[in-house]
């Protein structure tokens, strides 16, 4: 939708990606969470955790929590 490169390879099946809409095609995780679309309000997530927590749900918790030490 916006252009922006996903994370996605061509060959990855579709039910294994995040945001594919058929008809429309693959979207990028901003185009496709309307939470992110609209927000105007961000919270920086250092690069090294995201890399060094390869489970979602991991990550998610460690993500939720920045958010809430940033409201301190
Ligand atoms: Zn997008």
């Amino acid at each position: 939708m916006c252009g922006k490169e996903t994370a996605y390879d061509f060959e990855t099946h579709i039910d294994y990606r995040t945001g594919y809409i058929e008809g429309a095609g693959q979207l990028c995780i901003a185009c496709y969470t309307p939470e992110i679309r609209v927000s105007r309000s961000y919270i920086t997530v250092p690069e090294d955790l995201i890399y060094n927590t390869p489970n979602d749900l991991e990550l998610g918790s460690k993500v939720r929590e920045l958010y809430w030490q940033s409201k301190k």
